[in-house]
């Protein structure tokens, strides 16, 4: 073979020197190495200990891959023997990268939770060439599963959100997140069900003087957790996110686009009706945001289908009304004088979203008094729509808080950057 050029990288690992490193052919890097700090303590009298008492068995740990290898830190852990306990007992010694009984070092298992964000165990298996019950060990050890209130920076609103885990409406599980004024949101816990007992229990068991610092509450529309919310934190404002609110009045107008394309493919003549393809994202997009070409496919939609254009309108009008509204009387006029023209459109795409109005339009337009950054909301959600899909079955409401936690906080926690 001819020479290939080297180079000479920092190991970047404290407290050892490296012996020997070699390249096997399935292209693993095996580097052996011996500690280099003379004593450790002793296991039963806690005193520093540096008689020499031999090596314990080799042991090798995964490390973080480099130019495509995969790379093995080999090292046989001194033993050191008390000369103050009574019977001399010895006791190994452990270097700081990483954790007794570990198969990895400290930096490769948080390499792997990185790799863990927004992805899914079975994945990182394949990628890593790893088992699911060494990535779950890993994420115990690194993550914990509830809450811990003394690292939690301040905040003064709580958002409560949803997932339902399996299809049906009984299997929802409430998010409870914190979200901090430097936009930070953090996942405070993961609920069992959506009842107000369960919420309840949990606003009860917050620490006092958090409890105290909660100006709002932001939640999804459903009567428990108002109930809960106005049972233990009576002076918090509770507000309906705009983000659910906006989610409900698109859902409708979607459904009335399927419905259109429906008719219009079997009326038109199949040229024509083939132009009303590649329709869907531009008809999702707001008008301002929409390309030459898309708007051009809208319009020849819209051409077709009158109520279409109509629906498209008013759900765009209310959309406007959420970014310009500047008070809570503007927003309730403005949503009533939008609601009094779907009425008198004769759609009855909104008439579900109309519902809704007759009971949540005072909170809805709590909404208008603080502007809450619905940024926060609708990333939240968008991570928990996928997270649903990539942790199916995940039942484990601990191993969920683990996964959120991750999705939400995981490159702070674990990037070297
Ligand atoms: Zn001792």
């Amino acid at each position: 073979m001819p020479e290939q050029p080297t180079i000479q990288i920092p190991l970047d690992l404290p407290d050892v020197r490296v012996l020997r490193t070699e390249l096997t052919p399935d292209r693993e890097l095996i580097i052996e190495v011996e500690s280099t700090l003379p004593s450790t303590t002793c296991r039963r009298c806690g005193k520093t200990i540096d008689t020499f008492y031999g090596y314990d068995r080799p042991i090798q740990l995964r490390h973080l891959p480099s130019f495509g290898l995969v790379v093995y830190i080999q090292l046989r852990p001194k033993r050191f023997r008390c000369p103050f306990c009574d019977d001399h007992p010895t006791t190994t010694q452990r270097l700081s990268w990483y954790e007794p009984k570990a198969v990895h070092t400290k930096a490769y298992e948080r390499y792997l939770l990185l790799q863990l964000i927004n992805s899914t165990i079975v994945d990182i298996c394949q990628k890593e060439n790893i088992t699911p019950d060494a990535v779950q060990t890993i994420i115990d050890r690194w993550v914990a599963c509830e809450l811990d209130w003394e690292t939690l920076p301040e905040f003064a609103t709580i958002g409560i959100d949803e997932i339902a885990l399996r299809k049906g409406h009984r299997s929802f599980v409430a998010i409870m997140t914190a979200r901090c004024p430097n936009g930070e949101l953090h996942l405070l816990a993961v609920l069992p069900d959506r009842t107000k007992q369960t919420v309840q229990t949990w606003l009860e068991r917050i620490p006092s003087s958090r409890r105290q610092q909660v100006k709002t509450v932001c939640c999804y529309m459903w009567e428990a957790y108002v109930m809960a919310v106005q049972a233990i934190l009576p002076r918090a404002a509770i507000v309906i996110d705009r983000f659910h609110v906006a989610q409900h009045y698109r859902e409708g107008v979607d459904g009335l686009r399927k419905q259109e394309l429906k008719r219009l493919r079997q009326e038109l003549p199949e040229d024509e009706a083939k132009l009303l393809k590649k329709t869907l994202w531009p008809f999702r997009k707001r008008r301002a945001d929409l390309e030459a070409d898309e708007q051009e496919r809208l319009d020849a939609l819209f051409g077709h289908s009158r109520a279409l254009k109509q629906a498209y309108e008013l759900r765009e009008e209310l959309t406007t009304i959420f970014n310009t509204a500047r008070s809570k009387a503007v927003g309730v006029r403005r949503i009533k004088a939008w609601r009094r023209k779907v009425e008198a459109s004769g759609l009855t795409c909104f008439d579900a979203f109309l519902k809704l109005l007759d009971t949540w339009l005072n909170l809805i337009a709590n909404y208008f008094c603080q502007r809450q950054n619905s940024g926060f909301v609708e990333g939240l959600n968008n991570k928990l729509k996928v997270l649903k899909r990539r942790c199916f079955g995940i039942s484990n409401l601990g191993h969920l808080f683990q996964r959120i936690t991750l999705d939400l906080n995981g490159y702070r926690r674990f990037s070297p950057w």
